[in-house]
């Protein structure tokens, strides 16, 4: 168990709770957002996407997931057992980024070899997951950005979670560059087989923090356990464990 600590909100004077390596935190009562190892407000936007899904209205999204695919076992929706359903705002940081790429490389599935030079420009909504330890596939998450709204506690369901930032802004940016470059020379390896030449140009326009609510759904099949992570601001299913139908291939 990790040891919870407290300060107390200079908005409304509730205490705010957090945990170690939390470096930015949400006040519960007030929506007032922190820096916690400077006690000073959090300046930059911060923003949120409300969940529209209650407990209930999860489970037809689960039940459609299931049902649906032929990769599934049949009797899947039958058969499941929901074991658990949480509700919980993710931080994120979200930067708007413009990316551009140019390289000079090597073609040699060809005889004989030719050197190729290109560009790749490219605009992205870059999301950084603000927690260290949490595993999530950002890459699988569409964020409805759309529907984003100011951060607004009430609008928090008194059973989800809203949990803390691990990661601040500046450290945010740098993930975001560097996941950027990687994503580019991956595109660029599409192109090329080797790459001699790469020069990265990636401007930040950007920066939001972003709470989003998602459902972590434990559901249980034949007697083993599996995860599904449902967006609930649009009920679709981000990434979901789906039980072997035992009689592949493989
Ligand atoms: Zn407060």
């Amino acid at each position: 168990m990790s040891i919870v600590q407290e300060i107390s909100c200079s908005h409304c004077g509730a205490p705010i709770s957090f945990e170690p390596g939390e470096i930015i935190a949400t006040c519960k009562y007030c929506g007032y957002t922190v820096v916690i190892e400077t006690g000073k407000a959090f300046t930059f936007e911060h923003s949120m996407l409300q969940n529209k899904y209650d407990s209930t209205k999860i489970e037809e999204s689960i039940q459609n997931w299931m049902r649906a695919g032929f990769l599934k076992p049949p009797d899947l929706a039958k058969k499941s057992k929901i074991m658990e359903k949480s509700l919980i705002y993710l931080p994120f940081w979200v930067m708007s980024v413009k990316a551009e790429s140019d390289y000079k490389g090597i073609f040699e599935r060809i005889t004989p070899p030719i050197v190729k030079e290109g560009k790749i420009e490219k605009r992205y909504n870059w999301l950084v997951l603000a927690r260290k330890a949490t595993k999530f596939p950002t890459k699988e998450y569409d964020v409805p950005l759309t529907g984003k709204i100011p951060y607004d506690f009430r609008e928090i369901e008194a059973f989800a979670k809203v949990l803390n930032s691990e990661i601040e802004k500046n450290e945010a940016v740098e993930l975001a560059k560097q996941q950027v470059e990687e994503h580019h020379r991956f595109l660029v390896q599409q192109d090329v087989d080797r790459i001699f030449e790469m020069e990265n140009e990636i401007k930040i326009n950007q920066t939001v923090y972003l709470h989003a609510p998602v459902w972590f759904v434990k559901y249980e099949y034949k007697g083993k356990a599996y995860q599904l992570l449902i967006d609930g601001a649009t009920g679709m299913v981000i990434k979901g464990d789906i039980p072997s139908t035992g009689f592949g291939i493989f």
